[in-house]
């Protein structure tokens, strides 16, 4: 029978290559859900909207039509029917992102989403705050971590493959990835929290291939 996989943890922690690896894996659909608050962060900004004005907010964001479609490639965000896929993962949108997801009315339009989307089961789920708030029954919660340095270096040359003229340095990503980190964990509404009854995956010293086996492993049990 089909479960529900829930991986949190702070930015550049691999959620997102491990979580499709897992839904892979297991036949399973994988839900990507920074990338709903990354669309709605673009589009704000798109329209000049400031994270302080909540009522633009909410009213764009119920405006917007968010997909999430698995191709071989990896996953496409099409927002109202216009791929952003890449420009939701810009430096401007990494900055930004996470005052915007601290808006309490913003997250539980996205929520309730993410619910609908997991109701049958057979979701793989990352972000934040799905074990704790989105799906606290899911059968499976992981808290996926590594050093802030490693991070931050894994980010650095993911971002050197595609552009190899770079404008950021490691020490300035390092620095993003700390404050994103901060705001996330300090913010009220569902801060970034690991679960009382997740388990805790540190991946500094393990491979991509290691963190999947140890994940499908506990899926499988
Ligand atoms: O996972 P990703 O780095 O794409 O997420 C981008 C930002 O979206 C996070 O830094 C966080 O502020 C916000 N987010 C959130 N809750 C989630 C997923 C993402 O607040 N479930």
């Amino acid at each position: 029978h089909k479960i529900n996989v829930a991986i949190d943890g702070p930015a550049g922690a691999g959620k997102s290559t491990i979580a499709r690896l897992v839904s892979k894996e297991l036949g399973y659909v994988y839900i990507d859900t920074g990338a709903m608050y990354r669309a709605v962060t673009l589009k704000a900004m798109e329209k000049q909207i400031p994270p302080n004005d909540e009522l633009k907010i909410v009213e764009l964001t119920k405006q917007l039509d968010i997909e999430l479609i698995a191709t071989e490639s990896g996953q496409k965000v099409i927002v109202n029917g216009i791929d952003l896929t890449e420009s939701i993962r810009s430096n401007e949108i990494n900055k930004q992102v996470s005052k915007f997801a601290g808006i309490s009315k913003l997250r539980e339009i996205l929520v309730e989403k993410q619910q609908q989307l997991a109701s049958s089961k057979g979701v793989v789920m990352d972000g934040r705050d799905i074990a704790t708030h989105v799906l606290p029954n899911a059968e499976v919660k992981i808290f996926l971590t590594a050093s802030v340095e490693e991070r931050a270096s894994r980010r650095y040359k993911e971002m050197l493959e595609k552009t190899p003229e770079l404008t950021i340095t490691l020490e300035q990503l390092k620095n993003d990835i700390s404050l994103r980190d901060q705001m996330d964990l300090e913010r009220t509404a569902s801060p970034l929290k690991m679960a009382e009854d997740a388990i805790k995956v540190d991946s500094t010293n393990m491979t991509i291939v290691e963190v999947v086996q140890t994940i499908k492993e506990l899926c499988i049990k």
